[in-house]
């Protein structure tokens, strides 16, 4: 990058939030997807949203590329420099600007993290209620970006639900406010449009959220399966009873294994083929009646073993155990990759098991550990790079499993979203047309590709290639 440009964007910022020695900008070649790496020109530390507003500016007069970064933790390289530039750095942006109990709202900055809001908003009876297993340091500019999902999400909605209003700097460098904290905004849903928009729209500098009444009573449920196919059979049966659980988890046997061999142990079944973790929460008098039909249709599923956790101190294990299980599979292997597709539910046992031959036929040991309310799989594959061919084969087994979801009537991610990773296989799902019609709404708030450039769309729609 020439040094009249970096120059301009010491001035605009200082120079000390510019960072563009490679020993810094290194730090910021991947996300928490591995697989692609690329540095970027520099990095830039930004504070708020008129320093957001005046790099933006700076990149589009000099056409340089430019990509927000939350905390880093995405899985599908979305916060990846692939044509160099700029890194918007949004992790000192994190003040909760105001909460607001009686609209149930929260204003907060971007980089602030998503449990530090729950934190904050819980002594006073409210919480946040998309919870990603990351939420211990995912960001909400991230989680909203990827409109990110969580073991609750099945009864209470992914973060598209929780936002209300945004402001946002879009690519040209203009300060936008969309929806209104008011409801029924007029016009059309930009708020709706933005999320789940990859970091490809601008950047959100601000955001008001909805917040979540926390539930009178919740009680949770741990049932051990002796197959993976009478666990998804399990969860299928209860969505059918008419009981909506606050969350549906399940976790194979592998899984299980290394979370209990791992600091975070939660008491899991470890000779089990699959535990399913039910939560219900509402008013106290209604999860008992439910706690007992879910133990019914659980033993009608060949479930060897079901309890309900005996106190908080136990629920907050198993939910530990839960969350930190992606973490403990590092375990069990020198490199894993993790897949991230969705099927209808009812299709979910049918296509586990598609799952585990695939792996198996490629000869990959495979661990499993997913939001099976939402049809959300999350095969992990576990693999060791430095033996020949074994990474070309486990990107061939993750896409043979894609394309299973597919044909089930399923799609491409269920939470992680598209970035770098998936992006050249949007025509397994998408015709030409669709993908055009994507790409003109995508040039209303990004004309020229230079917000985040490279990712969604296969390389041929994208003028940086
Ligand atoms: C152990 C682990 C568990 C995970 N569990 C879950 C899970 O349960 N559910 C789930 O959905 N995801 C999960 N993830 C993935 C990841 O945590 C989420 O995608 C999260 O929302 C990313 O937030 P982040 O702040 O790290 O964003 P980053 O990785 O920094 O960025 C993600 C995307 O958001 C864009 N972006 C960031 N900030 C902004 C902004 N202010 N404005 C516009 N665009 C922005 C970036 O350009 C990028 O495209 C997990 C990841 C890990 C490592």
């Amino acid at each position: 990058m020439e040094n009249s440009i970096l120059d301009q964007l010491r001035q605009a910022i200082g120079a000390e939030n510019v960072l563009a020695e490679p020993e810094q900008t290194i730090a910021y070649e991947c996300d928490s997807f591995a697989f692609h790496r690329h540095t970027p020109d520099a990095v830039l530390l930004l504070s708020n949203r008129d320093e957001t507003a005046r790099v933006i500016q700076i990149a589009c007069r000099h056409r340089v590329p430019f990509v927000p970064r939350g905390a880093g933790t995405g899985l599908s390289g979305g916060a990846l420099p692939r044509h160099g530039g700029l890194v918007l750095t949004l992790s000192r942006m994190k003040k909760i600007r105001e909460i607001d109990f009686e609209n149930r709202q929260a204003v907060v900055e971007p980089g602030v993290i998503n449990m530090e809001l729950t934190n904050a908003t819980s002594p006073g009876g409210y919480y946040f209620a998309p919870d990603p297993s990351s939420q211990m340091v995912s960001s909400i500019g991230g989680n909203l970006a990827e409109n990110a999902g969580g073991p609750h999400c099945f009864k209470y909605g992914m973060t598209t639900n929780h936002v209300v209003s945004l402001e946002a700097v879009l690519a040209s460098g203009q300060v936008v406010q969309l929806g209104s904290r008011t409801a029924d905004c007029p016009g059309y849903d930009l708020v709706g449009i933005f999320v789940g928009s990859e970091g490809t729209f601008g950047v959100a500098t601000l955001a008001v959220l909805k917040l979540t009444r926390l539930p009178q009573a919740v009680k949770t449920l741990l049932a051990a399966f002796s197959s993976l196919r009478g666990a998804c059979d399990a969860v299928s049966r209860i969505i059918a009873s008419g009981i909506i659980p606050a969350a549906l988890e399940m976790m194979d046997q592998r899984t299980i294994r290394s979370v209990e061999a791992s600091v975070n142990r939660a008491g899991l079944p470890v000779n089990a083929e699959a535990v399913l973790i039910i939560e219900l929460d509402g008013l106290a008098a209604a999860l008992e009646p439910q706690a007992e039909a879910i133990v019914q249709i659980c033993r009608s599923q060949h479930c060897q073993e079901i309890h309900v956790a005996r106190n908080e101190e136990e629920r907050l294990k198993i939910w530990k155990g839960r969350k930190q299980a992606f973490g403990a599979a590092g375990r069990m292997t020198r490199d894993l990759y993790l897949q991230d597709a969705v099927v209808p539910r009812n299709r979910l046992s049918d296509v586990v098991v598609r799952v585990y031959e695939i792996a198996d036929r490629a000869g990959i040991r495979l661990a499993s550990v997913f939001h099976a309310g939402d049809g959300n799989l999350h095969p992990i594959l576990l693999f060791d790079r430095s033996k020949d061919g074994e990474e070309q084969r486990v990107l061939n087994a993750a896409q043979e499993m894609l394309q299973v979801c597919i044909d089930a009537g399923g799609t491409l991610s269920g939470e992680h979203g598209i970035g770098s990773e998936k992006n050249e296989l949007m025509d397994m799902l998408f015709s030409e047309a669709d993908l055009a019609a994507m790409k003109r709404l995508r040039s209303v708030f990004n004309p020229d590709d230079l917000c985040n450039p490279g990712k969604i769309f296969p390389s041929r729609h994208c003028r940086f290639f």
